[in-house]
């Protein structure tokens, strides 16, 4: 009781959330279409987050530039904390994340209703929404095109989706400051005292390339699509770019920026509710530790290692045979060979009929090559049609 006291006078309260074995509320898993919810709240708020998740990702599908389905079948899993108490206890200011890895796609959802975090939500989502669709997609274009998806919203009364929306009173504030040019935007290396500010930037050129040279825009993210090489494709896509940075001033100077809606009634899709196991829960909080120990600051970094590894090795202790639990220990936990090929051994005999447990297997360093090969058919035999090498490495097909 006092510890609840000390928390309602202290900003600085925090803490990491706990399973229900560990004396914390029942964790929920909310299942959608595009996002898998896993979540500590209450059941009620655990819907409304996953329904509304649901309604950004439709809504970014009308604001998205081009038609593109989706070419990753891996869903989005959104974490999403119970309160601000339990999000400071995460990570103080970071808020929301999104974590896209060939193994796990993870959205952080750090600030419950609160409209500063909604805004950071939607923004992690746009990222999400962009990596199910685009290949090797580069960081201007990421941040540029997150950036435009962040402002679409939905208004139920009228049913229709609205995106696009510039504040040209910031817009036109920040062009007296420092202005980082096209290059600069558009290199590959970001300084991460400037990612805020090229973020910034980067969602004004996109704007700019939404609506004033859109057939470009389509050719350069239609190629993405279709995962081909970027180097090529950018000056074959933008014969404009070396006018862009000229073109960025007087764009900045807009007195308004063009919105774009269409019509559309959107709908909640069927969500069903299941509870998760704790392994998974200390898995995806893991998951979660693993992103952020790489976010901050070398100094800082320890604090979260300690707690991913803690998280691994309870998951690995209630259920030693689960194969995300598993999968995550073995590429993030510096386990003896030994134990790494015990826990992946395990998982086979637990799962002979996934083929994703083979990949697992086989992914076994110090494995000797004929149970490697074995393992590599075994995969070869379950594994669906359509897979490319990187999903199937370190096997491939051939
Ligand atoms: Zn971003």
């Amino acid at each position: 009781m006092a510890v609840a006291l000390i928390c309602v006078a202290s900003s600085g309260c925090a803490s990491f959330p706990t399973t229900r074995a560990e004396g914390g509320k029942p964790w929920l898993l909310v299942e959608g279409p595009h996002i898998n919810l896993l979540s500590n709240q209450d059941e009620e708020d655990a819907r409304e987050e996953a329904a509304q998740l649901e309604l950004w990702w439709q809504a970014m599908a009308q604001a998205f530039p081009i038609a593109a389905p989706a070419a990753s079948p891996a869903k989005v899993t959104a974490l999403a904390v119970r309160s601000r108490w339990q999000a400071n206890g995460v990570h103080p200011s970071i808020k929301g994340v999104f974590m896209g890895t060939s193994s796990a796609q993870l959205l952080y959802v750090g600030d419950p209703g609160d409209d500063e975090g909604e805004k950071i939500t939607r923004h992690e989502l746009g990222h999400a929404f962009i990596h199910a669709r685009l290949r090797n997609v580069p960081r201007w274009l990421d941040e540029g095109l997150a950036k435009y998806l962040e402002t679409a919203s939905y208004d139920p009364a009228a049913g229709s989706v609205t995106w696009g929306g510039l504040h040209a009173n910031t817009v036109r504030e920040m062009a007296f400051g420092s202005r980082p040019g096209v290059s600069a935007i558009t290199s590959d290396e970001w300084s991460a005292g400037l990612y805020g500010l090229l973020t910034f930037r980067a969602g004004i050129l996109v704007h700019m390339l939404v609506n004033q040279h859109e057939a470009e825009l389509d050719c350069y993210l239609a190629a993405l699509s279709s995962g081909a090489p970027r180097q090529d494709t950018f000056a074959g896509c933008f014969p404009s770019a070396p006018k862009w940075n000229f073109e960025m001033d007087d764009y900045e100077l807009n007195m308004e920026f063009s919105t774009r809606s269409s019509t559309v009634m959107l709908n909640v899709p069927p969500l069903s509710l299941s509870s998760p196991s704790d392994a998974q829960v200390h898995t995806w909080l893991a998951v979660l530790d693993v992103g952020l120990s790489r976010m901050v600051e070398k100094q800082f970094r320890s604090p979260y290692v300690d707690r991913y590894r803690g998280s691994l090795e309870r998951a690995l202790a209630l259920d030693p045979t689960d194969p995300f639990a598993v999968a995550t220990a073995v590429s993030e936990l510096e386990l003896e060979p030994a134990r790494r090929s015990e826990l992946t051994l395990g998982v086979v005999r637990a799962y002979p009929s996934d083929w994703r447990a083979w990949r697992l297997r086989a992914a076994t360093p110090g494995l000797a090559r004929p149970e490697a090969e074995r393992a590599c058919q075994e995969m070869s035999k379950l594994a669906p049609e359509g897979l490319d090498d990187t999903e199937l490495s370190p096997c491939s097909r051939d």
